[in-house]
């Protein structure tokens, strides 16, 4: 099958008729008949949904009409609402919900023209680097199917990478577009905290949480953060500054860049990645941007103050799945409190029912100000430091994640060990600014490696045009 890079490349495909959509819909079905078995990237797919829209798509080209999104079909993380479509969140307790409605951001695509071919894997509600906690069992990574995709979008950036559909829409509340699109050697971004409308995505931590795209291109990710950015009136956080077009590129201008000391002597880092990193750097500087190391002390506490406020959202958000409203209800139980609780025990994961017990402590009252008044503090004091330093330079860099892909089953029994995981890509979730994952090269192994770019609240436009300049 032909492998677009772009939906420019599409579109120009679409309109000198060497491709037509349809043509398109059944390569990707194609691919995923001969992969979705060993990669698990995707928990169902649409395949007669996406050849109608195909089909009525083509004739809509043949009359003249071609959306922004004509062509590109794409797969949506199982966090996802997609009205009369099911929508599991990677867990049992959901595995039968149905939404009834669609996520804003998802019908935006939708109404630009996108197909929707499937709904992919994920960690459960979001929570995991490996994707070994779904409900639907682990995303192997394409590039060696012995190594985790990363996550918690998993599904999706291994959909990407294996060409099981053009893009993926993900979902990131410390990392989980950027760290599994670094894995998988494709692009991952997270958009300004409130820049993207969270309807219809089922909430982890609801101050974190924020829905981005995984490509294979800058321009696909800044298309597709483009459509589905702006104001929305079901989704009162979702912010009101105008959406810029992220689409024009000034290929000379040159930007001040900063790198933390402390990020690059971190124990966990793995050599190679770090040369990696080095080795941009340096391309960087030749290039004329200018490079400065900075120290960044209070870096210690991103990862504190990222689990110790999310798992307190998450057990507040989690309440919902009682057996009383959504999804799974036990059958053995005798009274209401009974029912709480066997449906919860039931439905939820190992990692989802740690979480809850850490957010529910860390919110009890005898250790509500020891823990989470005090994160919030931490929280604030790191957004006031990371503007100031933003006030100086442009961006931010660092690796996405201090190791490339490992085994899968090599965390899963050391739940802090995969929290480093998340060591660089929390910081943007805790401060709200955006950041992407580009590809930066492969390890001796073959694997990829990520390098992460954060840049100032809303410049989304600037961050695209610096991953475009080096990628
Ligand atoms: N790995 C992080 C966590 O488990 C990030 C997850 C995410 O961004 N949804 O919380």
């Amino acid at each position: 099958m032909i492998q677009f890079k772009t939906i420019g490349e599409i579109q120009n495909a679409l309109l000198n008729k060497s491709v037509t959509c349809l043509s398109l819909v059944n390569d990707y079905l194609n691919t995923i008949s001969q992969k979705n078995e060993t990669l698990n990237a995707f928990i169902e797919i649409y395949s007669s949904e996406a050849i109608e829209l195909a089909i009525k798509a083509d004739e809509d080209i043949a009359n003249g009409s071609i959306k922004k999104l004509t062509g590109c079909v794409i797969g949506i993380k199982d966090l996802l609402c997609y009205k009369n479509h099911n929508s599991s969140g990677g867990s049992k307790i959901l595995s039968n919900f149905q939404s009834t409605f669609t996520a804003t951001a998802v019908q935006r695509l939708i109404n630009e023209g996108a197909i929707i071919i499937g709904r992919q894997n994920c960690d459960e509600f979001g929570m995991g680097s490996a994707n070994e906690n779904s409900a639907f069992g682990v995303v192997r990574n394409a590039a060696n199917t012995d190594k985790v995709s990363g996550g918690s979008s998993g599904g999706s950036a291994v959909a990407v990478q294996a060409g099981m559909c053009h893009a993926s829409i993900g979902t990131d509340t410390g990392g989980s577009v950027r760290q599994p699109a670094g894995f998988c050697g494709v692009i991952g971004m997270k958009p300004t905290y409130s820049r993207v409308s969270r309807w219809g995505l089922k909430a982890y931590a609801s101050s974190f949480d924020t829905i981005g795209p995984i490509t294979n291109s800058v321009e696909d990710a800044a298309l597709i953060t483009q459509i589905m950015a702006g104001h929305d009136e079901n989704d009162a956080t979702s912010s009101t500054v105008e959406v810029r077009n992220y689409q024009e590129y000034d290929v000379n201008k040159k930007y001040k860049i900063a790198y933390f000391t402390e990020a690059l002597e971190s124990e966990g880092l793995n050599n190679e990645v770090k040369e990696a990193t080095l080795a941009r750097l340096e391309y960087f500087k030749n290039n004329g941007h200018q490079v400065q190391g900075v120290s960044f002390p209070i870096m210690k506490h991103l990862l504190p103050t990222y689990y110790i406020l999310t798992t307190a959202e998450a057990s507040s958000n989690l309440a919902r799945y009682d057996g009383v409203k959504y999804g799974h209800r036990t059958e053995n139980s005798n009274d209401l409190i009974s029912l709480y609780k066997k449906t919860r025990a039931e439905g939820f994961g190992k990692e989802v029912k740690r979480r809850i017990m850490l957010g529910t402590f860390v919110l009890s009252a005898s250790y509500y100000d020891a823990y989470y008044t005090k994160a919030q503090k931490v929280r604030k004091k790191i957004m006031e430091e990371t503007e100031k330093l933003l006030s100086e330079y442009d961006f931010l860099v660092s690796p996405t994640a201090p190791t490339t892909a490992f085994d899968i089953g090599k965390k899963i029994d050391n739940p802090v060990e995969a929290f480093l995981a998340d060591l660089y890509t929390v910081h943007a979730n805790v401060v709200g600014n955006p950041a992407i994952s580009i590809p930066n090269g492969n390890d001796k192994e073959g694997m990829p490696i990520g390098i992460q770019i954060m840049g100032r609240n809303f410049d989304e436009k600037n961050i695209f045009q610096f991953a475009k300049l080096i990628s």
